[in-house]
Order: C-alpha cells, then sequence, then structure tokens
C-alpha cells in the first residue's frame, strides 16, 4: 500500500475514533420527535397527502431558509423538474449545467423535454465555473428576441442549473450576474445545501427558484422528500397547484385545468420532516466540528487537501471532501479501496453525466476541470453521529 493511502486512513481512523462495524457516508439521525409526530399521523389517520404537517412543514422550511415561500413534494427530482418548468423551460431547450452533479439535474431536465448542456466546475467550489462559462456562452452563444440562443445548435438556453456540490456554495455573485447578463434564468439545485449560506443568506434565494432534497442520505430526511423554494408568491402557487395534479379547489367537485403532477409529499412523511428540521441547527453544529477536525488532521499531510468551505460561504458540509493532489490522482483507487476494505465508506464523486450512454450526445463545454477534480474527488463519512451523541457538541 502507498504512504499516501496509508495516511489517509490513518487519519479518517484518527478524526472519528474506533468503530465498530462499518462506518456508511451519511446516516440519518432520528433523535427527537420523529416517533411522536409519525405516530400522531397513525393516531389520527392523516398519514396521506393531506394534513397539517405539510403546511407546517413548508413554513418551518421558509422560516429556515429564509425564502418566502416553501412547496413540499414527494422528492428533490420532482421539485427540480416543476422548478425547471415553472423557470420556463420547454421542450427543444437547453438548460446550462455542471456535468458533475447528480443524475436527477439532468433527469429533471429530459423529463421537461430539454437537453441538458454540460459545463465546467472549478476546484474551490466544485461548483459550476463562472469565468470557463463566460468564456464559452461568448464563443458559442447569442442573445436573440431577449433571450440566450445556442448558434450551433439553434436551441434557445432555457436556464442554468447551478448546483451547491457537498453542501459549499457556488460562486453566487457571479452566477447571478452571468444570468442577468445573459437572459438566463437561474436555477438553484440546493438538494444537498440544506443549512449553507452564501455572502449570510441561505442557497436556494438567488436565482428564480430552487430545488432541496431530503433523501435518506442528505443532510436531514423525511423518508423520502424534496421541496421548491421561491421568493416569488406568484410561482409557490403555481407550483403548489402544480405539484397537486393541478386541480381547482373545490369542496367536493374534481376539477383539474392543467395537466399536473401528483408531486405532493405525505403528511407522514411530513411530520418526519418537522421533527427533523427541529434537530438540524444542532446536526450542522457537530457536522461542522467534524470538517473542523478533518480539515486540522489532513492539513499536515502531503498528496492530499480536506475541501473547506468557501470564502463568503458557510457550508453544511454535507459530505466530506478529500482533493488528491494531481501527481497522485493515480492512487485514487487505492485509497477508495483501501478506505472500503477497513470498513470506512468512501466514495468517488458520480460518473461524470456527460459520460453517461444517455447523455453523451448532449451538448457541452470543454470540461477538463470537471475531468480533472473526478479522478480525485473521495467522500469520507461525514455523518453528525462520528462526533459524538445529538447534543454532543463540546
Ligand atoms: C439528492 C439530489 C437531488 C434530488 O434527489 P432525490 O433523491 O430525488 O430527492 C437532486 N440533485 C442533487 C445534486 C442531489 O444530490
Amino acid at each position: 500500500m502507498s504512504d499516501t493511502a496509508q495516511s489517509i486512513l490513518e487519519t479518517v481512523r484518527r478524526v472519528i475514533g474506533e468503530r465498530d462495524g462499518f462506518v456508511p457516508l451519511h446516516e440519518p439521525e432520528f433523535s427527537g420527535n420523529e416517533s411522536a409526530y409519525v405516530a400522531d399521523c397513525i393516531e389520527t389517520g392523516w398519514v396521506s397527502s393531506v394534513g397539517a404537517y405539510v403546511d407546517r412543514f413548508e413554513q418551518d422550511l421558509a422560516a429556515f431558509t429564509g425564502v418566502g415561500h416553501a412547496v413540499a413534494t414527494v422528492n428533490g427530482t420532482a421539485a427540480l423538474h416543476v422548478a425547471l418548468l415553472l423557470a420556463g423551460v420547454k421542450p427543444g431547450d437547453e438548460v446550462l449545467m455542471p456535468t458533475l452533479t447528480f443524475i436527477a439535474t439532468a433527469n429533471a431536465t429530459s423529463y421537461a423535454g430539454a437537453k441538458p448542456h454540460f459545463i465546467d466546475s472549478e476546484a474551490q467550489t466544485l461548483a459550476v465555473d463562472p469565468v470557463a462559462l463566460e468564456r464559452h456562452l461568448a464563443a458559442t452563444c447569442e442573445i436573440r428576441d431577449g433571450s440566450c440562443q445556442n448558434r450551433e445548435t439553434g436551441a434557445r438556453i432555457a436556464a442554468l442549473i447551478v448546483m451547491h456540490a457537498f453542501g459549499h456554495p457556488a460562486q453566487l455573485d457571479e452566477l447571478v450576474a452571468l444570468s442577468e447578463r445573459w437572459r438566463i434564468p437561474l436555477v438553484e439545485d440546493a438538494a444537498e445545501s440544506l443549512g449553507s449560506s452564501y455572502k449570510g443568506k441561505h442557497t436556494g434565494q438567488f436565482g428564480t427558484i430552487a430545488a432541496l432534497s431530503f433523501n435518506g442520505n442528505k443532510v436531514m430526511t423525511t423518508g423520502g422528500g424534496g421541496a421548491i423554494l421561491t421568493n416569488d408568491p406568484a410561482l409557490a402557487k403555481r407550483a403548489k397547484h402544480l405539484t397537486t395534479t393541478a386541480r381547482v379547489p373545490h369542496r367536493w367537485n374534481f376539477v383539474h385545468d392543467e395537466i399536473g403532477f401528483n408531486y405532493r409529499l405525505p403528511n407522514l412523511n411530513a411530520a418526519l420532516g418537522c421533527a427533523q428540521l427541529e434537530r438540524v441547527p444542532e446536526m450542522l453544529a457537530r457536522k461542522r466540528l467534524l470538517a473542523r477536525r478533518y480539515e486540522t488532521a489532513f492539513a499536515p499531510l502531503q498528496g492530499v487537501r480536506f475541501v473547506t468551505e468557501p470564502k463568503s460561504s458557510s457550508s453544511n458540509y454535507w459530505l466530506c471532501t478529500l482533493l488528491l493532489d494531481r501527481r497522485d490522482a493515480r492512487l485514487h483507487e487505492e485509497v477508495l479501496e483501501t478506505l472500503n476494505d477497513a470498513d470506512l465508506m468512501a466514495r468517488p464523486v458520480w460518473t461524470l453525466i456527460h459520460r453517461l450512454a444517455m447523455f453523451a450526445h448532449c451538448p457541452r463545454a470543454d470540461l477538463a476541470c470537471a475531468e480533472d477534480l473526478a479522478a480525485r474527488i473521495v467522500n469520507i463519512p461525514s455523518s453528525p453521529n462520528l462526533v459524538g451523541p445529538p447534543g454532543g457538541v463540546r
């Protein structure tokens, strides 16, 4: 085994202490009112798509994120799908997005009938590179009839999806300015960044609309779930309507005024969400402490860097991330194998989306930095319980 792989293993072990059994990447934690609220749903019979917990969860989310309105959905992909429709994405359009993201970003775009157009990421935030994007737009696109068009394909560029990778906020000032200059609505895929803020403002309020996810491996979970965030009351109303089968409210008649979606979050899941959200600040505090311990422990190590929150940002450190030095990229597989063999879950970043067969023919910019990052990223165990029990911040 190389010295680098061995030192990384020892360093992770030193930070999280000796553990019995397999240590997952991110484990959910239910230490508050979860059982009580879920039992309440069962006892009252309000388990499905209507109920007081859904309304409360939406209000609590808006309050926590500081965004005007939250609409709860069955999962983050559904939230992203409807967010794109509401941002104006139509069949035949192209949607700019990082190739370095989870598959949901590209899938949701496809559900809207649009095509992903892949752009590069940068090494500080691991998110979309505004400088490379501007260069790419200048070389390949133009503004015609008030919207941005791809000169090569003739398609309209209908949205720019910015994803805050592993919870680290992207360079939002630059990306917002770019979206305005190029007349491309900005949509935040904030699925990974609940609790992360940029210049004091929670992620999810920098664009037209945003999506969150509460899948089991995220910072907090509703089992499966997601939410649409927007400051625009009209868009929020449309989001609720579209995710509720576009039913026209009436005491007994079932009338639908367009083809909507059954994308509502069940009350049972919302109950779990209300309880989890009460615990989020404390879970985030322990995750920050874990990140600080990793940062300190990895600082003296050669060949690897622990990715810290970008300047002007506060990250939720959803997944703690190591970046191997370029000359040690050849050790990537060995590091992954060494950690997993020791029952410490470690993972490379998702396969870049432009490399997957169904998205291989989509338009794209130069993706050199994303390729370089993908060859060097290692996610390491990131659960709040690795710092101690609930309430365990010392
Ligand atoms: C988790 C995630 C989503 C949404 O996933 P769901 O499992 O549908 O909730 C979307 N985008 C990114 C980047 C994600 O990590």
